[in-house]
């Protein structure tokens, strides 16, 4: 009983890349589920989808990141695993190709959740992750606001649960902020025995509400997968006129998702098989 679901970032995608977005989704998808039936956790499963999308230009994370006021490429990052509640992060990291892989390294080889700015970077090439200038990150030309950062959440065979989240940061943002991908029940979050949660959309009132953490008390609560993130997107818009999406899974492989903007590109099956796909649909 698995079941894996990846978004890629809520936004507004110009005509010219909805497609390339959704057939982003896809292709992490289909590699991720793979390794998902091949006996891999939920961790390595998460990992493995968000650096596809990563890779990918058309999405806000890794390559394809929207310039900070100083022009530079700085990226969040956040991976969590349900068993243990542990988790790593990484916030404006600079000049790596997978802020996603870097986090994971902060949780396993220090005593540490959360590095940032150059010592994160530093961290990063001294554990031998390679350099990549800012040019090949940075994305190109005026690739509109659609925002694509990038999450995905998984439910493997052995009843674990995880999630990852990454992102190039918002458009014009201030060298130095620091947005809510990387902070824990902001932009992830995962328990096991509940569920897992991936957030995207505007940063500031996501983390004023500690969205995701919001979805995973729904969760608990007893409300399925997609009440839970239904329920907190309306909340956020309530509270705070905020605008963003979430993905989630719960314990028992249920998956949901719900966003306020026009597009979510996502990509998802549950427990049951139920297959959910696509960039418009609203929740
Ligand atoms: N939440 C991200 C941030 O505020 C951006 C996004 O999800 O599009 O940095």
């Amino acid at each position: 009983m698995t079941a894996l679901m990846i978004h890629g970032g809520a936004g507004t995608f110009p005509e010219e890349s909805r497609e390339p977005a959704l057939a982003g989704c896809h292709r992490a998808f289909a590699h991720a589920q793979a390794l998902l039936e091949d006996g891999r956790s939920a961790v390595d499963v998460v990992e493995a989808a968000v650096m596809l999308l990563e890779d990918d230009p058309v999405f806000d994370a890794g390559h394809g990141s929207y310039p900070d006021t100083e022009g530079r490429a700085r990226m969040d990052a956040i991976i969590v695993d349900g068993a243990t509640l542990d988790f790593g992060a990484v916030a404006c990291i600079g000049n790596v190709a997978h802020p996603v892989s870097v986090a994971r390294r902060v949780w396993e080889a220090t005593d540490h959740c959360l590095l940032v700015g150059n010592d994160a970077t530093t961290f990063a090439h001294a554990q031998g992750f390679p350099c990549v200038p800012d040019e090949a990150l940075l994305a190109q030309g005026e690739k509109p606001s659609g925002q694509g950062t990038v999450g995905a959440v998984a439910l493997d065979a052995a009843g674990h649960v995880a999630a990852a989240t990454s992102t190039g940061g918002t458009r014009g943002r201030l060298a130095g902020r620091v947005g809510d991908s990387p902070l824990i029940g902001c932009g992830a979050i995962a328990e096991d025995g509940v569920g897992a949660v991936s957030a995207t959309g505007h940063g500031e009132p996501m983390m004023k509400l500690m969205i995701s953490r919001l979805v995973l008390e729904h969760l608990r609560a007893g409300l399925t997968a997609e009440e839970a993130a239904t329920r907190a997107i309306t909340h956020l818009e309530w509270r705070f006129g905020g605008e963003g999406g979430l993905i989630c899974v719960d314990a028992s492989g249920r998956i949901g998702h719900a966003h306020n903007t026009e597009h979510m590109p996502h990509h998802g099956r549950s427990a049951d098989d139920l297959h959910v796909t696509g960039l418009t649909d609203r929740g």
